[in-house]
């Protein structure tokens, strides 16, 4: 299908010109596999994992290329991926032969392009309108055997979400949502307008519209689609036109984009005779022992691999029901989150001092030394930034910290894309971020 829509005259140059003002300078420096980023406790690797999906032999894997290479963790992102930390200069050309014998890196030229978030109870829980596990699988081949799609910046971002609005909700530049008639829907952007597809076809769809997308922004070094003037409308009807001129059956519709929310922490029941378990690593890392105590539970009990959530938690399908509770606590003893009892539930952070020259503080330590004594389960989520960029912040209503030049910090509620009142400016031991935090944090309307 996309063979033929590229055969199509071109789109009505509506799009977003190479002197766009809005648009960057620079070219697009996201880390990845191979192209490592020099951070101040050493080079940083990111590993892209499409759906999240790894299996028993690349998740030990990682662990065992982390404790040789870097710095013994490793570090979930926002976008489900895997981080590499601490790494020395000269590892490059072996961490890239590792990639390939695990199959991690199945095209060099695509391999930041990766981007690709999926429900990660999708299948499990018996929730969502269709199970989307065959869509990662089915995307990631065709954006790797698309020479258009290597031209994507590693910011672009992919979700595939399986009705219950989850990754909908993370403002990915191309959304695909299950129905439960068999459909799926196409969303550009945060736009509403969805484009009504048949689910066989939604992966092709997607890459479609990620090309799309390139011819878009031509020359002017847009990443993203909200970079592009009308944030993506234009594109919106592009992709829909092209769709139906190759002979696809598209209705059109209005979906607002949902709030979403991770999945709930502990034992997940579904239809089937086993369970799966969902935790969270604390502030996204996981050392030596948390992780093999994660893959030690794949390899024993489970269906033999793990899901990575973008909100810094891990899956195991297929652990056999009456070993979940115990399981799930041999995994609370390893220093997992395993409900919203704990402490570190909600809270993340950039990686701060030491591994960030531009951070103004330790926010690890920081956020490590005010976490609350009392959890919430309604508390809203909390992230601590080292500087203004804010590095994977949550989306939807947060609380925003970020250490300022005074040596204090700066906390303040972000509801709907904007700060809800002024920040409140906070100095001193831990315990005066920790109060003006813990107030915030439950100051939902
Ligand atoms: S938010 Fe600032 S300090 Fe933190 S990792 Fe990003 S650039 Fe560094």
């Amino acid at each position: 299908m996309v063979g033929m829509l590229a055969a199509m005259p071109p789109p009505a140059p509506r799009f977003a010109q190479p002197d766009d003002a809005r648009f960057r300078a620079r070219g697009d420096a996201c880390p990845g596999a191979l192209r490592l980023h020099r951070a101040d406790d050493g080079a940083l690797a990111r590993v892209r994992v499409p759906g999240g999906v790894l299996t028993w032999d690349q998740a030990d894997g990682l662990r065992e290329l982390a404790g040789r290479l870097g710095d013994g963790e490793l570090y979930l992102t926002s976008r489900g991926n895997v981080q590499l930390r601490g790494l020395g200069a000269e590892c490059g050309g072996e961490l890239a032969s590792r990639m390939h014998e695990m199959g991690l890196l199945p095209s060099e030229r695509h391999e930041r392009v990766r981007n690709v978030v999926a429900s990660p109870l999708s299948g499990l829980d018996g929730l969502g309108a269709g199970d989307v596990r065959p869509w990662p699988t089915a995307l990631d081949a065709l954006l790797c055997a698309s020479e258009e799609a290597a031209r994507l910046s590693g910011r672009f971002l992919f979700a595939l979400d399986d009705g219950r609005g989850d990754v909908d909700a993370l403002g990915a530049d191309v959304t695909l949502r299950a129905r439960d008639d068999g459909e799926a829907e196409l969303r550009i952007g945060a736009l509403e307008s969805v484009a009504r597809i048949g689910a066989d076809e939604a992966p092709r769809a997607a890459l479609l519209a990620a090309t799309v997308f390139l011819e878009a922004a031509g020359g002017s070094g847009a990443w993203r689609v909200t970079d592009l003037p009308d944030a993506g409308a234009s594109l919106f009807d592009e992709v829909v036109r092209r769709l139906r001129a190759a002979g696809l059956p598209v209705a059109l519709g209005t979906v607002p984009v949902p709030g979403g929310a991770p999945p709930a922490l502990g034992v997940v029941t579904g239809p089937g005779d086993t369970d799966a378990l969902s935790v969270g690593l604390p502030l996204g890392r996981a050392d030596a022992v948390r992780w093999q105590a994660l893959t030690d539970l794949a390899r024993d009990h489970g269906a033999g691999g793990l899901r990575l959530t973008p909100w810094r938690g891990v899956v195991v399908p297929g652990v056999r029901r009456d070993r979940a509770p115990g399981a799930l606590d041999a995994l609370e003893a390893a220093g997992l989150v395993t409900g919203d009892r704990s402490p570190w539930t909600g809270v993340s952070a950039c990686v701060g001092r030491p591994g960030c020259a531009k951070s103004r503080a330790d926010v690890r330590g920081d956020a490590a030394a005010a976490l609350p004594v009392a959890p919430r389960a309604d508390a809203l989520p909390v992230h601590w930034s080292g500087c203004e960029r804010r590095c994977g912040h949550p989306r939807g209503e947060w609380v925003d910290v970020v250490a300022g030049p005074d040596g204090g910090y700066r906390v303040s509620v972000v509801r709907d894309g904007g700060r809800a009142g002024e920040p409140e400016r906070v100095t001193g031991d831990p315990a005066a971020p920790a109060a003006a935090v813990a107030t915030a944090r439950t100051s939902r309307t």
